[in-house]
């Protein structure tokens, strides 16, 4: 162990801090040295992203080839495993949250610096994470945290006397809906709130299944009503339009106690059915949390998705399937957003 290791060790988090801020201002105080000094650094020059994979389309550096590939014939793993990997590309977003993430508007440019606090308050699952407060708010903008994040969901309408959260504010107290968004948080425009709102009732399957909950209990107190989020995806794997609300979940009347349990499905009860983390393994842990990247609904990973072309029946990995979203393809929607 070194001295260094030893005495970051022992620091309190007031030292650590002080030090962090120490170390920032001069490395700050070195750069602009160097400036003063006229000293120039080399421009490392990568070339032309021009390379294209030929399974999927992904665009690359030339750099980026593998290593037993050629410069006449590069090949390209990270992107689809050499054609084994093959998805239905995202679906695109309405027309409304399309120009909200391409136009140059000042409405856009609002909405874009502030896209997770739309999200955040449109989200049918919250966040949850054990997060590390010492790092929170010491200049640069950071988030640590120990261990994963989770997913929560809640019972269709909150307890007695409790304010409705994520999935529950599209069912309880729909009359104030909006007021009860802003009641959580406040730093958003309300006109671009309530037509993301009108987009998602429709476009967004989930969120389509919740309105027909909503409409059931208020047509009939004494209803009891559950709903089932679908957690195989076995027979819709490689469909390219959008999926259905019968798709992702349904509705069932009654307490849900006589529903044959499976690890897979989700089950929402209509009342006191307390929260419930949702894994990670589910196809809709990135769409119920995640409504304005995935408003229609596209499933996220989960186990059930096939390589292509395998002998062996293996399936695409999370970290394969993550991989293969984040490369830069042409025609891609995402592609033609704008960073604010
Ligand atoms: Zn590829």
């Amino acid at each position: 162990m070194t001295s260094n290791q030893r005495t970051f060790q022992s620091e309190t988090p007031r030292e650590r801090k002080r030090r962090l801020n120490n170390e920032r201002q001069a490395a700050h105080y070195r750069r602009r040295q160097r400036r003063q000094n006229n000293i120039s650094i080399e421009r490392h020059d990568l070339g032309r992203m021009d390379q294209i994979c030929t399974y999927c389309g992904a665009k690359f550096w030339m750099n980026e080839k593998d290593k037993h590939s050629t410069q006449n014939s590069p090949s390209f793993a990270v992107c689809c495993a050499g054609g084994k990997v093959g998805l239905p590309p995202l679906l695109r977003p309405p027309p409304y949250l399309m120009n909200l993430y391409t136009s140059l508007e000042p409405e856009a440019n609002a909405f874009r610096r502030n896209v997770r606090s739309y999200n955040s308050l449109l989200a049918c699952t919250s966040f949850g994470a054990d997060v590390n407060g010492e790092f929170q708010r010491s200049g640069l903008s950071n988030f640590t945290i120990h261990g994963q994040v989770y997913h929560f969901i809640g019972s269709l309408l909150p307890n007695e006397g409790e304010a409705p959260k994520f999935a529950q504010l599209y069912i309880y107290d729909t009359e104030n809906e909006m007021n009860n968004r802003l009641n959580i948080m406040q730093n958003v425009d309300v006109t671009i709130l309530q037509n993301l709102q009108n987009m998602l009732d429709v476009a967004n399957p989930y969120i389509q299944v919740f309105r027909q909950a909503r409409d059931i209990i208020q047509a009939s107190e004494t209803s009891d009503v559950s709903m089932v989020i679908h957690g195989d995806c076995t027979k819709n794997l490689h469909r390219y339009e959008a999926p259905t609300s019968s798709d992702v979940a349904v509705l069932m009347i009654g307490d849900g106690c006589d529903i044959e349990p499976s690890n897979r499905n989700i089950l929402l009860r209509q009342r006191e059915g307390g929260l419930q983390k949702i894994s990670e393994l589910h196809p809709s842990y990135d769409p119920l949390h995640y409504v304005l990247l995935f408003p229609r609904g596209d499933n996220g990973w989960h186990p059930d998705i096939p390589l292509l072309r395998s002998r062996k029946r293996n399936r695409v990995t999370q970290m394969q399937f993550y991989s293969y979203r984040l490369q830069i393809k042409n025609g891609d929607w995402i592609q033609n957003t704008v960073n604010s």
